[in-house]
């Protein structure tokens, strides 16, 4: 829609069952795809352990992308995507190994919550190098509203277990 106002927002991805750089990039094509939204920048893919969570490894990374849709409207698109791309929910598991999922981190420079359905900035994200490594690569400078600068929450993560896998080529992944 022409004369809507563009806001950036960073969308964390995560997959840690089948063909998961296969999975995250098919996500990524799919959030391209969406009326309203660009995919603006993708960090590297990292591998990381399971944080709060079963199963094997992860294979997780940030996207920065440029959005006309209010944040419940990104929302409602992201678990659109991931409903299509097989997420499977078992009952009663909470943290389960899943084929992808997509969380919203950052939502232009506020908050912009509406619990339980949306809480932005993420909750957990200052807590998990999952998150904050590829934020940074992507956006040095990202500031997580009511509690500072992003980079300063890296220190206190680096006990976690994290690899950089290599560029990602989601076009064609
Ligand atoms: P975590 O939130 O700790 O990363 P999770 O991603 O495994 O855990 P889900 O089962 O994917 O949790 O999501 C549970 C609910 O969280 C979703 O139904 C969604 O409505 C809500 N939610 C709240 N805030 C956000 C956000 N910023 N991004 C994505 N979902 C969110
Ligand atoms: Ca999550
Ligand atoms: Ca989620």
């Amino acid at each position: 829609m022409a004369g809507m106002q563009q806001q950036s927002a960073w969308i964390g991805l995560g997959a840690n069952l089948g063909d998961a750089r296969r999975c995250l990039a098919e996500a990524l094509r799919c959030i391209d795809a969406v009326p309203g939204v660009r995919v603006a920048a993708v960090s590297s893919l990292y591998r990381t352990e399971p944080i709060d969570a079963e199963g094997p490894d992860f294979t997780n990374a940030v996207a920065r992308v440029e959005t006309e849709l209010s944040p419940l409207g990104l929302l409602s698109a992201l678990q659109e995507i991931e409903l299509r791309l097989g997420r499977v929910r078992p009952v009663g598991i909470h943290n389960a190994p899943r084929t992808i999922d997509l969380d919203i981190e950052l939502f232009g420079n506020g908050p912009v919550s509406d619990p339980p359905r949306l809480v932005v900035p993420h909750p957990r994200m200052h807590e998990r190098r999952f998150v904050l490594e590829p934020l940074l690569e992507v956006s040095p400078d990202a500031r997580i509203p009511g509690k500072g600068a992003a980079a300063d929450f890296l220190p206190g993560v680096l006990s976690q277990r994290l690899e950089r896998i290599g560029p990602f080529d989601w076009r064609n992944s």
